[in-house]
């Protein structure tokens, strides 16, 4: 399939667990803008410690800072025949600015009620050398790794509310916009990974 595939949906539905299977599948690169600012926060550089206030609160980075990132990212060579974007648009100008630089070609919504979400999100743990996303009950890590993972900072109850606001004030939206492109597959995110990532292969599929 050519052009980029967008992972949409609200933070915890399982955008960066499928993302994995999705970039075996696809052999698109995975790109993830939360990635991209935790890098820039961890290096400590000028955007990063900009970024930080921002992801702390649970609020969106500002579309100028994004965009920026995301435009140059898409003009490394192994963007050329399209990525898998994670967290990535968010609002309609950012969707916008990705149509100047993007054929998107997929957009696949993972839908999950925002009860789940709070359970997901407080449960999640990262593994710092592979990026494996884990959940303390629901996809528990393999003893060689458990001693290694971390919580991310704004993985607790009250950032996530904040951060379940933003998406459905200023994401949400989007997937109007994209429906009315065609370009909408809605996916049942409230099931096992397995079951999810083989709806998403199958809408895929059917889509390459
Ligand atoms: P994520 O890992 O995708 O949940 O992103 C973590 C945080 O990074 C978000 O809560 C935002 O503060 C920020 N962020 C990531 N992607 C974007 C984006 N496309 N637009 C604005 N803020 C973003």
């Amino acid at each position: 399939m050519s052009g980029s595939i967008v992972l949409f949906g609200p933070p915890g539905a399982g955008k960066g667990t499928q993302a994995g299977r999705i970039t075996v599948l696809t052999g698109k690169p995975w790109v993830s803008t939360g990635d991209m600012l935790r890098a820039a926060v961890a290096a400590g550089s000028e955007l990063g410690t900009e970024a930080k206030g921002y992801m702390d609160a649970g609020l969106l980075v500002p579309d100028g800072i994004i965009i920026g990132l995301i435009v140059e990212r898409l003009q490394h060579d192994d963007a050329s025949s399209g990525v898998l974007l994670d967290g990535y648009p968010r609002t309609i100008p950012q969707a916008e600015a990705l149509s100047e630089v993007a054929v998107v070609s997929t957009v696949i919504s993972i839908e999950v009620s925002d009860d789940a979400i709070v359970e997901r999100i407080v449960g999640r743990r990262m593994d710092p050398e592979t990026g494996g996303i884990y959940h303390v009950s629901f996809n528990p890590p393999p003893p060689e790794v458990s001693g290694r993972l971390i919580q991310r900072e704004d993985d607790n109850e009250q950032t996530v509310r904040n951060r379940l606001s933003a998406y459905h004030e200023q994401t949400a939206p989007l997937a109007e916009w994209y429906a009315q492109m065609g370009l909408l597959i809605s996916i049942n995110g409230n099931a096992s990974i397995d079951e999810v990532g083989m709806a998403i292969e199958e809408a895929l599929s059917g889509a390459l």
